[in-house]
């Protein structure tokens, strides 16, 4: 293809312009849309709003396990047999703790995950509070992710200082009975309204890899921008032992980085985060998806392991791009090369965290219940 043919993307979408589905679907497989000038061009979008700057995310897990949902994805679900260190709600002072070493460790936001299909009145106090210590201790992002919410509990949250809510929507409408059968795709869009609703910036985004064909990839990028969701996690299946998904999806390095294009072409403004699964699907490629995306994790998922905090800064330094923390690029990576944690004897190839990844900040025989 012409370079103009790659161009047309690029003005459509900063001028607001929706893509077809048929050049959605050429995006994704047509060979004769060549992977590099397509990497460009969502580039040039990436650049036009949020420069060469990387996020960097930290994830805590802060409860695991215990969840009567059967998301088939998901090593916490009912359904799953994978082997996890089942923990419930974090102390405070343990969440507190973690906060500040993902504030220290220049990232921008910290990601609170609880398991569960939704939090009671009470869960939802508590974290309240929680958020409200953590916002007036550190400057740094608050996040949360809880399941299901209703209006009410959100404006609780809100009122709390919470800045994101996230909830994936997964999958699209028509594959999602597919994939869990507890609860429904209308569920997680009512929780993202009712986020919507009270004010609070809303984080949702996909797994591919469940089966799912190019239409949903489709539907999904779409639905995302008719919601105006800032950021957005595209995910690729971890097949973890256990799970009912637990078969490596056929995806390619190549296909994967023309999803992100394609939420970069559909989402111009958002926050495209390349997230859980990118180590195993685009192998040697990862470094490519700073090109369309513009945030990634550090230190891996809920249960699974992933890239250390001192590989990324190098790989980010590497490919020229900068980050947006309170330190710069180079202090954090003089500061990791002094630590322990700059050692790269992490075993990478063990897939799944232990108690020692999930709850650094407590002692080991007090972690086990
Ligand atoms: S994704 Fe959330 S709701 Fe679904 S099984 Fe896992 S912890 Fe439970």
């Amino acid at each position: 293809m012409e370079r103009t043919f790659y161009d047309e993307f690029v003005r459509k979408s900063l001028r607001g312009e929706i893509l077809s589905n048929i050049d959605c679907v050429q995006i994704l497989t047509s060979p004769e849309i060549e992977l590099l000038p397509l990497l460009d061009a969502a580039y040039q979008i990436r650049k036009t709003y949020t420069g060469k700057e990387v996020q960097l995310h930290i994830i805590s897990n802060a409860q695991n396990g215990y969840c009567p949902e059967d998301c088939h994805y998901c090593a916490q679900a009912k359904s799953s047999n994978a082997k996890i260190e089942a923990y419930p709600l974090k102390p405070e002072e343990e969440i507190l703790a973690e906060a500040k070493d993902a504030y220290e460790s220049g990232a921008y936001r910290y990601c609170m995950v609880l398991s569960g299909r939704g939090p009671s009145k009470k869960r939802v106090a508590h974290l309240a509070k929680l958020i409200q210590k953590i916002k007036s201790q550190y400057p740094i992002q608050v996040c949360l992710s809880v399941g299901l919410i209703k209006r009410e509990d959100a404006q609780t949250l809100k009122e709390a200082g919470l800045d994101r809510l996230n909830h994936n929507l997964n999958t699209s409408e028509a594959h999602y009975s597919n994939i869990c059968t507890t609860h429904t795709y209308a569920d997680r869009i009512n929780t993202l309204n009712a986020a919507e609703e009270v004010g609070i910036k809303l984080c949702s985004g996909i797994i591919v890899g469940m089966g799912e064909t190019t239409d949903d990839v489709i539907e999904v990028a779409k639905t995302l921008r008719r919601l105006k969701v800032q950021s957005i996690p595209v995910n690729f299946l971890i097949p973890i032992p256990g799970n009912v998904l637990s078969a490596e999806p056929a995806l390619t390095p190549e296909y994967c980085l023309r999803v992100l294009c394609l939420f970069r072409f559909l989402n111009p403004e958002a926050e495209i985060r390349v997230a859980g699964g990118r180590e195993i699907h685009l192998r040697s490629m990862e470094v490519m998806a700073l090109y369309p995306a513009n945030s990634l994790f550090v230190d891996g998922y809920l249960n699974a392991k992933g890239t250390s905090r001192i590989q990324v800064l190098r790989m980010i330094k590497d490919a020229g791009f900068t980050i947006k923390a309170n330190q710069s690029l180079e202090e954090l990576l003089e500061q990791d090369e002094r630590s322990k944690n700059g050692s790269e004897s992490d075993n990478q190839t063990d897939l799944m965290k232990d108690i020692k990844d999930l709850r650094p900040k407590i002692q080991l025989q007090s972690a086990i219940h």
